[in-house]
């Protein structure tokens, strides 16, 4: 089975209602590979501009959710709030949220499964922290974390997601991964979804890359055989995403 190449830009906290229009009108002008699956995750309170003026072959992402549908949850955004705006993506378990907001495998998992729940596709984040890269873990880590949330989702859930892996020692620091410690790892997370999943979910889950992606290094990237797109932070406000896009052309 052949997946289809997957791009995502994760704007972050790094757009102003401004800077976005700018990145929508020259994503929206550009010549883009029609071929690659495009996403962009935006600040919340700017996904309905986002939809509106986004040409709809790039679908606009949330960039978290929570896992519950109503309740006294100051700040959250539920999967049916992103429902309501037409909203069909949404990060979950982001480093980010993950260290600096302290979100558990656990809460990741609640999160992820309660935006299952109401068919919204997810960009689920799972990766290593340097030192637990240094002292050998990274598979035991990665595994830990895809397990959490296999407990709480069917198999058929799982063509739903793409996992982005994301090292976090990567992510923001320049530091990408080499093509070949990428591939290592992707190559581990498909044998996990062999074991886990069976050959055909294998086959079809879509595992991608993200930590410093930019226009260099995304070539010998995409030509990894278990690297199936990107999720791009830094580069994804700046121009080079459309050469990004384009990877795999
Ligand atoms: P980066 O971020 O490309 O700036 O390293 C990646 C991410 O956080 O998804």
């Amino acid at each position: 089975m052949v997946r289809q190449f997957f791009v995502g830009g994760n704007t972050k906290m790094q757009v102003t209602f401004n800077s976005l229009n700018d990145i929508i009108e020259n994503l929206n002008k550009a010549d883009l590979d029609d071929k690659t699956e495009k996403v962009l995750a935006v600040p919340s309170i700017y996904l309905s501009e986002a939809k509106n003026r986004l040409n709809p072959s790039i679908a606009v992402s949330a960039q978290n959710v929570y896992g519950k549908n109503t309740g006294a949850f100051t700040g959250e955004i539920a999967p049916t709030q992103l429902k309501d705006f037409d909203i069909k993506w949404t990060l979950t378990g982001h480093s980010e949220r993950r260290h600096i907001f302290k979100e558990n495998d656990d809460d990741v998992a609640m999160r992820t499964k309660g935006a299952l729940n109401e068919q919204l596709n997810v960009i689920f984040c799972i990766g290593e922290k340097l030192e637990e890269r240094e002292s050998g873990k990274t598979k035991e880590v990665v595994q830990h974390q895809l397990n959490s949330l296999n407990k709480d989702i069917s198999k058929e859930e799982w063509s739903k997601i793409v996992i982005a892996y994301e090292p976090v020692w990567a992510i923001g620091t320049g530091k990408v991964a080499t093509p070949e410690i990428a591939q290592e790892a992707h190559k581990d997370i498909r044998q996990w979804l062999t074991t886990n999943l069976g050959q055909d979910a294998a086959d079809s889950v879509r595992v991608i890359y993200g930590g410093s992606v930019s226009h260099t290094n995304c070539g010998d990237l995409a030509k990894q055989p278990d690297i199936d797109g990107f999720l791009v932070g830094g580069a994804s406000v700046k121009p080079e995403f459309v050469h990004i896009i384009n990877a795999n052309q």
